[in-house]
């Protein structure tokens, strides 16, 4: 396990406890939560909400997802109304949320457990993995916190946690396998699904990424890397690469009745089924042929990053009239809000420079 304190105080079952003592008074107020007062009278968590809140925080924050949790759980209150629910419907909804591989995921999950398990989530970690969209992690999530399985869930939160607790020197990605062994020794039998959430808990309003709040800590007198003085350098990474650069072009045509030329983007791929705006393949260089006839004007570029490369999108604008044929797409009313964010952004440019 390399360079890592595993004896002193940290012991699993004094580390569950305290946090536990913790969680009971400090567990933050999430719509898909039970929490702890609430579980303790005997409620248990919906599972539907449960998964659909692990599903859209996938690389994406607690505050990011809580206005479209709600609004997916009042638009469809069951996983059986989701799975009934049209695709672009669910794929507008999802818009601003990133990664839309997950959107068309979290549908076919919903259609699956409508159709082959009679609207019931599965209450095992594999038989949640077998699910589309489910991999290790979130299976381990929902299996702990929507059914108290004994499950161990490792995420960024979690590692740093650990990291810390352990004063563990070796560097990300490196250490995550000691990390996510660490992590299992420390998981209770008893409340393992609100154990699994004070970690997060704990990770993500105390034990931050950086200036962790060691004074309020419920863990501090276990922790190694207090002891040393190290936990602002925790958990230790290997430089990042620098992501690569992308480039394409974007044609953004208003018609003079406000409609805008926007074209369905192939179900595979990034950005898979969600409306963009005509133009190139993104790649080393940004060539493409315009989407039809017309006084097409530079307006500038927007800047993209995504998780593998960075896009740089050049824009071009022209106002069309009724009569405009284009080769591909169609003409449509533009919510901005119903776009993904790189086509958000460049709508906004464009409309800026259509004045
Ligand atoms: Fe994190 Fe500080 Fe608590 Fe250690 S004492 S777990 S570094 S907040």
């Amino acid at each position: 396990m390399g360079d890592c304190r595993t004896e002193g105080g940290a012991t699993p079952g004094a580390v569950a406890a305290q946090l536990l003592d913790w969680y009971d008074v400090h567990a933050r107020a999430m719509p898909w939560r039970v929490g702890p007062a609430r579980r303790r009278a005997g409620l248990r968590p919906d599972p539907y909400p449960v998964w659909l809140s692990e599903v859209m925080l996938q690389q994406t924050t607690v505050a990011a997802v809580r206005d479209y949790h709600d609004r997916f759980t009042a638009r469809w209150p069951t996983v059986g109304d989701l799975a009934a629910a049209a695709d672009a419907e669910v794929m507008a909804a999802w818009a601003g949320l990133g990664y839309y591989a997950r959107a068309r995921n979290l549908l076919a999950c919903a259609r699956r457990v409508a159709a082959d398990h009679g609207g019931r989530f599965p209450d095992t970690r594999d038989g949640l993995l077998a699910l589309p969209g489910i991999g290790p992690y979130t299976a381990a999530a929902i299996a702990a916190i929507a059914f108290d399985r004994p499950e161990t869930v490792v995420d960024g939160n979690v590692e740093r946690v650990m990291a810390r607790l352990h004063a563990v020197r070796e560097p990300l990605p490196g250490a995550k396998r000691a990390l996510a062994e660490l992590a299992a020794r420390h998981t209770p039998s008893e409340r393992p699904g609100d154990y699994a959430q004070a970690v997060m808990d704990l990770g993500a309003t105390v034990c931050t990424p950086r200036r962790p709040a060691c004074g309020i800590c419920p863990v501090v007198d276990l922790c190694g890397a207090r002891v040393d003085g190290i936990q602002d350098t925790l958990p230790a990474r290997l430089p990042k690469a620098a992501k690569p650069v992308r480039h394409g072009i974007a044609y953004l045509a208003r018609r003079s009745d406000g409609l805008w030329l926007m074209e369905r983007r192939p179900d595979r791929g990034l950005l898979g089924g969600t409306l963009g705006w005509p133009g190139a393949a993104w790649g080393p260089q940004a060539v493409a042929a315009p989407p039809l006839p017309a006084a097409w004007r530079p307006a500038g570029a927007v800047r993209h990053v995504f998780t593998h490369f960075e896009l740089r999108l050049a824009l071009m604008t022209a106002a069309v009239g009724l009569d405009a044929a284009p080769l591909a797409g169609s003409f449509v009313g533009v919510v901005p809000g119903e776009l993904t964010t790189v086509m958000r952004k460049a709508h906004a440019r464009a409309v800026q420079a259509f004045g």
